[in-house]
């Protein structure tokens, strides 16, 4: 072969592995007949040893591109990762698929960690999870050298990067790693890197000519909806109502705020806890088992929580308050339906939520700091008062082109809001701002309008200005929020200072010549149709699932995990609709593998039976 060196023609890439060895362990092990998207390349990657980075959303998949060959390779595939919590849930999942796993970290105990080592050392470990600070220890590294690591993965990489949002030191000595494993695929795994954090990453671990990876992030199973927030209570009890026995979270922007949001749930009776910094950490972790173990349908959080839990069947994300940043926003939502199940995104948002949010802004002492967060913050108002498909606008802010106009997943696309000509009372507003020369506020333009007669007016003798009463007939709510509208639309603006006042913007002489039009947007909370639809997917059992449920919380709580971890909401949910009644049967519902078959196949096929045999109508196989 003239002109290839040696080196050369041993680095072609050899399929070590054949389909039947891929797919048949994508079974087996995982229960699963089908790869994700992206999933198969980069695990045809890693066992043809290259490096490999990749980026994949919250949901996507991450942990079963490394599993998977961890379980085909010989020898212990170490991962790296950021968080205790994370490792434990990890290790249970794959430990209840059969894989043999193990984690090293601070929260093992002496003897325990000893354990751990010695599985280790004989080489019969699979997966070794470690937190990063373990290998800037001497010793551990040269215990590594008497091992056959199969593999090395960096999970949540973008925390090598100061650029990302989680940055964290002991993630700076994995520069490293390639050296350290010259002869072994070094892999880097995160679900937010924008094009920046990914090369940030790539030149901090020194990956050697990777295998790249950037999947969509487009979460299609999650629903984006933007409503305008009103009465925030009812409106959570509401959504609540309409979402029974679900997991979700409600994020809100204060301490002060969870606590009353969680104990005004709980007052209506909803199983409800509340998550932020300013509990001890006892309760922290208290409440945020209970959520994990589907104790508590409902976390009220601050975004202190979501980043240790790997929780799968969380069928909604609510921001009751606006997120800071829209990464921040794709991350928290990106919680919801893991799993791959539909699950929603609300958005309550109102404009006269702003102000609150750029005060404490403006106490942010680094400029640079704070010049940031005011940018990020006009991107998500301008995200969330846009008429564009709500997919659309997220996936271009990552650099991604949604190839459709519609997503018919969002509210947007669904027209779920109802948009209404205000241009008439538009004028109102603005002639009233006109009259009073662009001196006054949005509290007294609205009492112009709407002819009220306190001692301002009278003061002012504006109970004399042509404009004064001509909107009595609609609520001072209505005006406010028009007002919200025509700043959102950048008609008019607000001064600084401690009096804000309102004054035209270029757009506002057109308004009022009738040359140009206002629309406002009106949110229906009525449920439609085919948001309906959404969220019932599929025909299932909902009865037998419930029990299946029951039984699934019952084993998990036997075992000490999450009940997520016994099976997923898909797996159930698959076996309400297929009923089946053999284990040939059981192997094909989604997730369910050999491993999990002979744990808990019995119980859940017997179930099955005796309510097949209780409901003979409902269940008969077609
Ligand atoms: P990530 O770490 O990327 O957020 P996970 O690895 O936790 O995602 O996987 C999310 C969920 O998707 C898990 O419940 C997992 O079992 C499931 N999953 C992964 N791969 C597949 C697949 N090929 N088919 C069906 N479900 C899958
Ligand atoms: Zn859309």
């Amino acid at each position: 072969m003239p002109g290839l060196s040696y080196e050369e023609i041993i680095a072609e890439p050899q399929s070590l592995v054949s389909d039947t060895e891929l797919y048949g362990t994508l079974q087996k092990v995982f229960g699963f007949r089908e790869f994700r998207p992206d999933q198969e390349r980069i695990i045809r990657a890693i066992l043809e040893k290259k490096d490999v980075f990749a980026v994949m959303p919250t949901g996507g998949g991450k942990s079963l591109c490394y599993q998977l060959p961890a379980v085909l390779l010989p020898g212990t595939c170490m991962v790296i990762s950021p968080l205790i919590s994370l490792m434990k849930d990890q290790v249970d999942s794959a430990r209840s698929n059969g894989i043999h796993a193990a984690y090293l970290n601070s929260s093992l105990s002496a003897e325990e960690q000893s354990l751990v080592l010695n599985d280790l050392l004989s080489n019969s470990l699979d997966l070794l999870y470690a937190a990063p600070e373990r290998f800037t220890l001497n010793h551990f590294q040269e215990m590594l050298g008497q091992v056959n690591i199969s593999m090395v993965v960096i999970d949540e990489a973008h925390c090598i990067s100061e650029w990302g949002h989680d940055f964290r030191p002991d993630y700076l000595s994995l520069s490293s790693l390639v050296t350290l494993f010259p002869a072994v695929p070094v892999t880097a795994f995160t679900a937010t890197a924008t094009h920046k954090v990914q090369q940030d990453i790539l030149d901090k671990l020194k990956l050697r000519s990777p295998f790249i990876v950037r999947a969509s992030f487009d979460r299609t199973n999650l629903f984006y909806d933007i409503r305008f927030k009103e009465n925030i209570s009812k409106q959570l009890v509401t959504l609540l109502k309409n979402n029974p026995n679900k997991a979700g979270i409600i994020y809100r922007t204060s301490r002060k705020s969870v606590n009353e949001t969680a104990t005004m749930l709980q007052a209506k009776g909803f199983r409800a806890l509340p998550y932020h910094a300013g509990l001890n950490e006892d309760e922290r972790k208290k409440n945020q088992e209970a959520f994990i173990r589907d104790e508590a349908d409902v976390i009220v959080a601050t975004i202190a929580f979501g980043m240790g839990i790997d929780k799968s069947n969380i069928r909604f994300v609510i921001h009751a308050d606006l997120p800071k940043s829209i990464e921040n926003y794709y991350q928290e939502t990106g919680r919801a339906g893991r799993d791959g199940e539909p699950a929603q995104c609300i958005m309550l948002f109102s404009q006269s939520d702003i102000p609150k949010v750029r005060f404490f802004i403006d106490t942010i002492v680094d400029e640079t700091e704070r010049t940031r967060a005011l940018t990020a913050l006009q991107k998500v108002i301008s995200f969330a008062s846009t008429t564009v498909c709500r997919r659309k606008t997220l996936l271009d802010y990552f650099g991604e082109t949604y190839p459709h106009d519609k997503c018919n997943s969002c509210d947007i696309c669904l027209g779920t809001r109802e948009v209404v000509d205000c241009t008439v009372e538009a004028q109102m507003l603005l002639s009233a701002i006109a009259r009073t020369e662009e001196r006054f506020g949005a509290t007294h333009i609205v009492d112009i309008v709407i002819g009220s007669k306190n001692k301002k007016i009278y003061d002012f003798g504006h109970d004399r200005l042509k404009t004064w009463g001509v909107g009595k007939d609609r609520s001072k709510k209505f005006w406010r929020l028009l007002i919200d509208e025509l700043l959102a639309q950048k008609v008019i603006a607000k001064s600084e200072g401690l009096y804000p006042a309102l004054y035209f913007l270029e757009k506002a002489v057109p308004v009022l010549k009738n040359e140009a039009k206002v629309e406002m947007v009106r949110i229906q909370e009525k449920k439609t149709a085919k948001r309906k639809r959404i969220e019932e997917t599929g025909t299932y059992d909902n009865d037998l699932f419930e029990l299946l449920r029951a039984l699934r919380k019952q084993l998990a709580d036997e075992q000490g995990i999450p009940p997520y971890i016994v099976f997923s909401d898909r797996s159930l949910r698959d076996m309400a609709a297929l009923l089946p009644r053999s284990p040939e049967d059981m192997l094909s519902v989604s997730g369910v593998g050999e491993v999990k078959l002979q744990r808990y196949g019995k119980q859940f096929l017997d179930l099955i039976r005796r309510y097949c045999e209780e409901h003979p109508e409902q269940t008969k196989q077609p």
